[in-house]
Parts: structure tokens; sequence; C-alpha cells
């Protein structure tokens, strides 16, 4: 099964729904509108956002320049060569009447000597002049493979932009997209092991109540710091939603899941934001849900979704294991 496969609409009312009366919002149709959108946001990999292609464009334009660029050139040489070939023919045939001149006593050695040296001083100028185009053409072709390694780091480089949260450097929800997709496949090729974890700040809300939007986005970065620093190199920090963060563990079960977020719980615990003097401590709650054998992997963010719900239920500050 792939990320594409449709995700059965019922469950993700049914999850939206729950959401809604969790936050005690009725259940009008904008409402549970924007609660199924933001349950539904993991897109299909094939859909592409309009600056991606954009980027996409410019880079077939600029690798066609390139390739009709040396098209030229090589067309060059040939022509080149096929003209230094005629003239080395040709030379070649001055020089058999030569000799049989020199054989027949017609012409002293002194004149043989001297169209031999005219021939050598032809063959010689007109490998300078093959020589001399194959260096330019070489050192045009090096251009243009930088150019085209230029092209893959501008393009490494704006699909890593596309993909990252502005704010906390983590990865987005466009980003998880197709990394979900390779975790998903390369767990159930070698043993099922990946785990995802979804974390959501308890009251984030009175923080910025209390200290204002802006020391709430500091808080954000914060805690993505923290969580940087317990996970591993191989797992993935994805920005989730405004303050929900999803950590893809991958070679993990439940149990490895449950020690990062005890960790996680624990060093946030310790490492309170500190803002003017004032300590602003950071509680979260979380769901854990490892792989299941035909599980693709929007099915699993939503079991975690789910676990992730129920420990908000159960008071703040707890994690919940998803069936
Ligand atoms: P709960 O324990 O139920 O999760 O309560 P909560 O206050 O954390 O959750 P709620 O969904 O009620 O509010 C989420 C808050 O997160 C409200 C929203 O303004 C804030 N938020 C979302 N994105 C950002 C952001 O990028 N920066 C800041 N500063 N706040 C954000
Ligand atoms: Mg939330
Ligand atoms: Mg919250």
């Amino acid at each position: 099964m792939t990320l594409s496969t449709p995700v059965n609409p019922v469950e993700i009312a049914r999850i939206a729904l729950k959401r809604l009366s969790e936050r005690a919002l009725p259940p009008t149709p904008e409402n549970y509108t924007q609660f199924y959108n933001a349950i539904l946001t993991i897109k299909a990999p094939e859909s592409k956002t309009a600056s991606e292609m954009q980027v996409a464009w410019q880079v077939l334009y600029k690798l066609d320049d390139a390739v009709d660029g040396a098209s030229l050139l090589t067309e060059c040489l040939l022509e080149n060569l096929a003209d230094s070939s005629q003239v080395f023919e040709q030379k070649l045939g001055d020089l058999k009447q030569v000799r049989q001149a020199h054989v027949a006593q017609q012409v002293s050695i002194e004149e043989t000597q001297a169209s031999l040296e005219d021939m050598l001083n032809v063959v010689i100028s007109t490998t300078h002049n093959v020589h001399s185009t194959v260096r330019t053409s070489h050192s045009d072709l090096q251009t243009i493979r930088d150019s085209i390694r230029h092209i893959e780091e501008d393009l490494a480089f704006n699909r890593k932009v596309l993909e990252q949260d502005a704010l906390t450097g983590a990865l987005n929800r466009q980003g998880l997209d197709h990394l979900l997709l390779r975790e998903v496949k390369r767990a159930q090729r070698i043993d099922g092991r990946l785990t995802a974890a979804i974390i959501d700040l308890d009251d984030f809300k009175l923080i910025n109540d209390r200290f204002t939007h802006l020391v709430g986005d500091q808080v954000l970065i914060h805690v993505t710091n923290l969580t940087k620093a317990v996970l591993r190199e191989s797992d993935v920090l994805v920005r989730y939603g405004g303050e929900e963060f999803l950590l893809l563990l991958v070679d993990t079960d439940i149990r490895g899941a449950s020690y990062v977020i005890d960790r996680l719980k624990l060093v946030a615990g310790r490492t309170p934001y500190i803002h003017h003097n004032q300590r602003i401590e950071v509680r979260f709650s979380a769901g854990i849900a490892q792989l299941k054998d035909d599980e693709n992997g929007r099915a699993l963010l939503l079991r975690a979704d789910e676990a992730l719900y129920r420990a908000k239920q159960s008071g703040r500050g707890k994690t919940e294991i998803a069936d």
C-alpha cells in the first residue's frame, strides 16, 4: 500500500468530531471542515506546489540550453576532424607523387626533403588546430558540467527550503510526504520497525496569552531544539501542526519510542525556556503507534493521533499507546 491509498473518510470524520468535542467547539460546517482538513493534510506524493513546479521548469530550461550548447560544440568538433582528415589525405597523395618522382630521379633529394618538411608542417599545424578545438570543447563541457552541478545544488536547496518549517527548521508536512512513504517502505522491507510519536504541547495557548505570540514562537524553537537533542540522526522531526510535532522513529518499536518520549519529558522538565528571568515550563501529551504489517503511513499517523487524543483526554502530560 502507498501513501496515496485513500483513507476511510468515516474514520477521519469520527476523529474530526472527537477533536471538536474535545475543544468544546460546536460542530458547525466551518469548524468541522477545518478539523477534517487538518487531519487530512498529508497530500499524495505526486501533488507538487506551484513554486516547486516553477523551479523544476527553470531547471529543465537551463538543462535544455546546456544540452543545445554541448550538441553545437560536438558538431563543430566533428566538422573540424572531417576537414583535417581531408587535408591529411590530400597531403598523403602529394607525398606519394613526390616519392614516385624521386624514384624516377625527376626531383633532387633536397626538393624531396623540402616537400616532406612542408607536409610535416601542415600535419603539425592541423594537429595543433584539432588539439585546440578539443581543448576548447573540453573546457566548455566542463563549464556545462559545473552549471549542471549548480542547478542540482539549487534544486536540492529549493527542495529543502520548501520542505522545511520556516520557524523551527523542522520538516514541514510537505517534507513529510515522500519521506514517510520512503520510511514505511524501508521498514516493511526490513523488519517493520517504524514508530510514530505525535506530541502536542499542553495549554500552549496560555503561554501565548501570558507572554505574547512572539515568545510562544521562541518556545516552539526551544522545544524543537530539545527534541532534536534526544533524537537519533536517522529519526525525523516534523512540525505537524501549530504546537504539534511528529517524531518518526526509524528502527524503533513501542518500547524504544516510549523511552524517547520519557527522555524528552525529562529534558523539557529540566530545561524550561527562560524569558526575562522567568521560567516557562513546557509540558506535552503524546500518542505513539508502531507500524503494522499491512499499514500505510497515513493510517499509522491517524492511530498515533488517536492515541494523542486519548492522552489529552486522560489529563495532560500523559503518553498513550495505540492498539
Ligand atoms: P491543549 O493542552 O488542549 O493542547 O491546549 P493548547 O492551548 O495547547 O491547544 P489549543 O489547540 O487550544 O491552542 C493551540 C495554540 O497554539 C493556539 C495557537 O495560537 C497556538 N499556535 C499555533 N501555532 C503557533 C505558532 O506558530 N506560534 C505561536 N506562538 N503559537 C501558535
Ligand atoms: Mg494542538
Ligand atoms: Mg496543545
